[in-house]
């Protein structure tokens, strides 16, 4: 990937000047030290990838004209909704860093049993705006031009009555009956896939044993129980590799 690259609301290329503002703006300036002349990246979730070159910078704001657009299809065929419990903010904001990395299309946050409190609207909603950033610096990173969806937080209940015609998966430490590759051998065409990891306590019989009546598979991750943000990441590159762009075809 060659230049450095920025997140842009798609209505800015519609601008006679578009520019760019804020963080952005701030970034190409005090950061990268980039000035008139200068090329840089741009790209608004829309799929298409735009090259800029700074014209002018006035009152904070980072003139470019677009010298090139281009369709960088960098998305994997697999359709991925990873459902996450409430766990720690640290390891759950890396969920949402590294899950965008591997190609999660829609994270989709869940409160269970054993997962921590319900936020209020008012936290729910400053961590949404924080959670979205940290899946955009991510998708700035490694080279994304779609953002994986944040989906509105949910119950566990919901994410069992949602998306009826994804493959559902449901990762369970107690299980020691069969793996993903045994799923993948009995349905090696899928195009979208509901995961779902537990929380840090676990999941509770009573939440497995409803999972399977709603057609979840609970796959082991193998004989050593992960922290929920390995098992979430793992679950992840292991259906890339199963169903989507880690596997040869
Ligand atoms: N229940 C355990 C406990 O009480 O400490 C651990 C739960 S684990 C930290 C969080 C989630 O990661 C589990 O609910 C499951 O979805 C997934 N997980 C962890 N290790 C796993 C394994 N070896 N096989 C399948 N899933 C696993």
């Amino acid at each position: 990937m060659g230049y450095r690259r920025f997140f842009i609301d798609p209505h800015h290329l519609r601008q006679a000047e578009p520019f760019l503002e804020g963080e952005e703006a701030r970034h190409v300036l005090r950061v990268l030290r980039l000035g008139p002349g200068d090329r840089i990246a741009l790209f608004d979730d829309t799929g298409w990838e735009f090259t800029g070159r700074i014209t002018g910078v006035h009152s904070g704001r980072v003139y470019y004209q677009v010298l090139e657009k281009k369709w960088v299809p960098r998305e994997s065929p697999l359709r991925i909704t990873l459902a996450v419990p409430l766990i720690r903010p640290q390891p759950l904001e890396w969920i949402y860093q590294k899950g965008t990395e591997l190609g999660v299309t829609a994270f989709w946050l869940y409160y269970s049993q054993h997962s921590g409190h319900n936020f209020s609207d008012k936290e729910s909603s400053g961590k949404q705006e924080r959670w979205k950033r940290i899946i955009t610096e991510a998708a700035k990173q490694c080279g994304r031009n779609r953002l994986p969806e944040l989906k509105a937080p949910c119950s566990y209940d919901q994410v069992l009555e949602a998306e009826s015609s994804a493959l559902r998966i449901m990762p369970y430490e107690e299980e020691n009956v069969y793996t993903l590759k045994e799923i993948a051998d009995r349905y090696p065409e899928a195009e979208h896939i509901l995961a779902c990891v537990g929380p840090e306590g676990g999941f509770t019989p009573e939440e497995i044993r409803r999972a399977r009546e709603k057609n979840f598979f609970t796959p082991s991750l193998g004989p050593r129980t992960l922290r929920a943000e390995t098992a979430a990441l793992t679950l992840i590159g292991l259906v890339q590799y199963l169903w989507g762009d880690l596997r040869k075809n």
